[in-house]
């Protein structure tokens, strides 16, 4: 009886059009995040298969993998009546169980048995052999029977894949990821969809630390976990910053900082050629995020900007950092460039046409481009991890 995964694909099967892109890409995400492993993977329109040395590590890792229904340990026999019994009540032997149903699936209609007879059959075998009752309603085992033309799969174990769409089916977006809470949930998110990911991080030293910079690093590793093609792109912001504190009131120095990064985030989008800004912001959450502030910063892009958790509260955000394990990094407690010399009454209401007369104060252009020609890039790869700090 040979052992393997099988893997139930999402929400893509929903996608008649483009399933083949769907699977293929799927399948490439998988090769990906398997790396390491030891493994071999076949795929057609209804499933994947996967065999390999240590199927529970690759299970763990495949948990991580959007674009997956559910994941599956089976055992794979052949389409024969008897070997199916005799392979599931050998199975049985190591199984704890007091109540049972068997769920029988036909695909293959030269089968001369059907899916309902079948489980009949079975479930007579079991009750036979085991000292067992049958539950239609709340079985402790189900245990599922898949009769197919390249074999027949006898499970019990089925995982809850991630969902959602495989990573990069959307093209990849542009995440201002910072230290907070919110940035690393809004990437997940938006990786959840089917956007992959490059990251981009503005430091502003002396000012931030390289302890600050390193959890950032850290926030982007974990995202690139359920991507393995992450980018941190490292803005050195410290000039910029320091000429906005010395030439703008205090009360719009974040205003006016927020739309230097997005004017920056628009020029590395346009680069790299990637389609949309992402970022953390949630209405209301602070002074730049009133839906008026939001106008205003927004105002210097025609880029959509993707707001994941722009609607959720900070205890919903919260809930998803912890079961993403970001979390714990996000609130070590090292500054943002955002959090230094914030000023003490931060415009809430900011007016367009003040903005315009402050930044026409001093020459932003040149210090955006040098901004932008002086990115770090750090690679997440796969392949190149070993790179890594
Ligand atoms: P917190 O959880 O503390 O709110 P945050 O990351 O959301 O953290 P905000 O000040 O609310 O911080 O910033 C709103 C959004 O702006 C962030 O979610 C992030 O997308 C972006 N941002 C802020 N600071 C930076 C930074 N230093 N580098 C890149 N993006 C940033
Ligand atoms: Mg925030």
């Amino acid at each position: 009886m040979k052992q393997l995964i099988m893997i139930k694909y999402g929400e893509l099967t929903t996608k008649k059009g483009n399933r083949n892109a769907f699977i293929k890409l799927l399948a490439k995400n998988i090769r990906n995040i398997l790396i390491d492993e030891d493994y071999e993977l076949i795929f057609d329109r209804v499933r994947m298969y996967i065999t390999g040395s240590n199927l529970d590590n690759i299970i763990d890792k495949l948990k991580l993998v959007f674009g997956i229904h559910s994941i599956v340990l089976c055992y794979e026999v052949n389409t024969n009546k008897e070997e199916i019994i005799k392979s599931v009540l050998s199975i049985l032997e190591n199984k704890n169980f007091n109540t049972f149903k068997v769920d029988t699936k036909r695909a293959d209609k030269n089968f001369s048995i059907s899916s309902m007879d079948f489980s009949k059959l079975l479930g007579g075998e079991i009750l036979k052999k085991f000292n067992v009752k049958v539950d239609v309603h709340n079985p402790e085992l189900l245990v599922q029977i898949e009769i197919r033309t390249e074999g027949t799969f006898i499970y019990m174990d089925e995982y809850d894949g991630s969902g959602g769409y495989p990573v990069g089916i959307q093209g990849t977006g542009l995440l201002m990821l910072s230290g907070g809470i919110d940035s690393p949930v809004a990437g997940y998110l938006a990786l959840k969809r089917g956007v992959d990911l490059e990251c981009l991080y503005f430091e502003s030293p002396p000012h931030t630390s390289q302890q600050a910079k390193n959890k950032v690093i850290t926030l982007a590793r974990k995202l690139n976990s359920y991507s393995g093609n992450i980018k941190l792109n490292v803005v050195p912001f410290t000039k910029l910053q320091e000429t906005i504190y010395k030439n703008v009131p205090e009360s719009y120095v974040i205003t006016i900082m927020r739309r230097m990064m997005y004017r920056i985030a628009q020029k590395i989008v346009k680069k790299h050629h990637l389609k949309v800004i992402i970022n953390g912001e949630s209405i209301g959450q602070v002074a730049s995020q009133t839906l008026t502030s939001m106008i205003v910063i927004n105002s210097v892009t025609n880029l959509p900007i993707i707001r994941p958790v722009a609607c959720m509260d900070k205890l919903e955000i919260i809930d998803v950092a912890r079961k993403i394990d970001t979390y714990d990094t996000s609130i070590l407690p090292y500054e943002d460039c955002c959090t230094i010399f914030l000023p003490k009454h931060p415009v809430i209401n900011p007016e367009l046409d003040k903005c315009i007369l402050y930044e026409n104060s001093f020459d932003y252009e040149t210090l955006i481009d040098e901004c932008v020609n002086n990115i770090e890039v750090i690679s997440l790869k796969n392949n190149l991890k070993n790179n890594l700090l």
